[in-house]
């Protein structure tokens, strides 16, 4: 039985492009795994919060609680950034530590978070409520190859030598930039941590990390593998909480010399304000977007839907890329919404571990009522609904796949983040046109174009204010490929060898170097 689902599920999750998985058989997942960590993970010891309060975290299938987890608050930031200021400090075990050996940590804890995977990707899947295939075959396989990318980079991220003018030796050293902040969202819980992990320890650096209360476990276990691979204590420390309590305390705390913050543009600017307001420490921002995804008419029909589709959908629609404006040019803009709809009607929602399911429900009760929200605001303001539109179950926080058709570009949801599982098509004419609207929103994190014509593609994406533009695919990633934003959707990248660039301290060192022997 399960062989067979397996196999009906593996071809279409190898049209997904994230990450080239094996294709190994998903091994069937425990429903309930244990929850070993619901601590603060603050110098490689499980502390209660400062003031004992806890939070439960939900079961985003059920509504129900899975457990009790500590709350940090700003008490418990001083100490987390204490101890990550304690092992920064010169001559620390972590500041005297080679680089080689850094990256060798970070491979360890690769093969750790590998061993465990199955494990993680059950806990990932209860706590996020995303399909447990996709956690097990995309997401972990992610995270463990972010993890080795940049453990290969920390003895690698080389200065220069620079010829100034005069008798000096000038070089340039990449020196850690210190205590780093990182806040993270509740989407790709485990890959969004490593994203932020990666870079910041092979560079040196040491950090103090707020998880999305939304989901806490799966980096509380991370936790427990950084202690178990020998990190030494307090360069990592990992602090559940809330964002304006915790978060804000990282944010506006004088000893920290870096955040780097993913999430809502919303919060994105208060993180910049706090910064400003404080230290000045360095900020980088990954934020919304409301990507454009445009089909050209000489696309390939099939391959094009199922793209788009994939653009919007995936992950519950909760991507900050998602390719939520889609632009079809007008000769075949009716047969691509038709087969749109086939589509979206065919897709499976339900039960996340279920290893049939494609969609499973949004992570809470806020982001649920939001997402309602927009899809009445899309019926009243006069898009057309084609399909979807509903609650998919009487509990948990399931929306049936929803597409809009006839979306104008001043409607609210042709403008906001919607962050769900709705699509938005428009219809459009001519090249220029698409690009004016594509580049028409606060935003500039993703885009895509469809076309078989490479001057198009390329008119199209070098026309583009978008940091990342796919041509003919979608959400495809690699470790080795820097991220981010334009305009709104933030600042810096992440990923590739960019990404160190977000972590360092540049130390110019200048020499005097005698003309002649005295
Ligand atoms: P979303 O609306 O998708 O939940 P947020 O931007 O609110 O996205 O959350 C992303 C992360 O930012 C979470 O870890 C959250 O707790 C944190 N956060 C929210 N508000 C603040 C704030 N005022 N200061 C710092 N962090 C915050």
């Amino acid at each position: 039985m399960l062989r067979t689902v397996v196999s009906r599920l593996l071809p279409r999750l190898n049209r997904l492009s994230v990450c080239h998985y094996s294709a190994a058989a998903i091994p069937a997942p425990n429903t309930q795994p244990e929850i070993h960590y619901n601590k603060l993970f603050i110098n490689n010891q499980w502390q209660d919060a400062a003031n004992k309060k806890t939070f439960p975290t939900i079961n985003p299938a059920t509504g129900e609680v899975i457990c009790e987890v500590a709350e940090a608050d700003k008490k418990d930031v001083d100490k987390a950034v204490k101890a990550a200021r304690d092992a920064f400090r010169l001559g620390s075990p972590w500041r005297l530590m080679d680089a080689s050996h850094r990256g060798l940590l970070l491979h360890r804890l690769a093969d750790a978070i590998e061993r465990d995977s199955a494990y993680l990707a059950e806990l990932e899947t209860l706590d996020n409520g995303k399909p447990y295939a996709i956690s097990y075959s995309v997401d972990l396989p992610t995270v463990v190859k972010c993890l080795r990318y940049y453990a290969g980079w920390a003895d690698k991220w080389e200065g220069k030598t620079i010829p100034i003018d005069g008798n000096y030796f000038c070089y340039t050293r990449h020196e850690p930039v210190g205590v780093c902040g990182q806040i993270i969202p509740w989407n790709f819980p485990l890959l969004m941590l490593a994203w932020k992990l990666g870079p910041a320890l092979a560079t040196g650096n040491t950090v103090v990390m707020k998880v999305a209360e939304q989901t806490p476990l799966t980096a509380l276990y991370v936790a427990s593998l950084i202690k178990e691979v020998g990190f030494p204590e307090g360069v990592v420390n990992i602090l559940p909480g809330m964002g304006p309590t915790a978060g804000a305390a990282i944010a506006g705390h004088m000893d920290v010399d870096k955040v780097a913050f993913t999430g809502s543009t919303e919060v994105g600017h208060l993180i910049q304000q706090a910064a400003g307001k404080t230290n000045l420490k360095r900020v980088t921002l990954e934020l919304g977007g409301k990507s454009p995804n445009i089909i050209l008419s000489d696309a390939d029909m099939e391959y094009a839907v199922e793209q788009s589709h994939f653009a919007l959908f995936f992950n519950q629609g909760q991507c900050c890329c998602a390719g939520s404006r889609t632009y079809v040019q007008a000769d075949i803009y009716d047969e691509f919404v038709e087969r749109s709809v086939e589509r979206a009607k065919k897709r499976v929602v339900g039960n996340p571990f279920d290893l049939k399911t494609e969609q499973g429900p949004q992570v809470d009760q806020e982001q649920f009522n939001k997402i309602l929200g927009y899809i009445s605001s899309g019926k009243k303001e006069g898009a057309k609904l084609m399909c979807g539109g509903e609650v998919a179950a009487d509990r948990g926080y399931f929306i049936q796949p929803t597409v809009f058709g006839d979306v104008k570009d001043n409607m609210t949801i042709a403008r906001e983040e919607i962050f769900g599982p709705v699509m938005q098509i428009f219809k459009f004419k001519s090249l220029e046109e698409v690009l004016t609207r594509a580049n028409d929103t606060q935003y500039g994190l993703a885009a895509a174009v469809f076309t078989k014509d490479l001057d198009k593609a390329n008119y199209i994406s070098n026309g583009l204010r978008a940091g990342t533009v796919w041509i003919n695919c979608y959400d495809v990633f690699g470790a080795q490929a820097p991220f981010g934003g334009y305009k709104a959707s933030g600042n810096g990248r992440e990923l590739g060898e960019y990404g160190l660039e977000n972590y360092t301290e540049v130390k110019t060192v200048t020499i005097k170097v005698p003309q002649k022997n005295s």
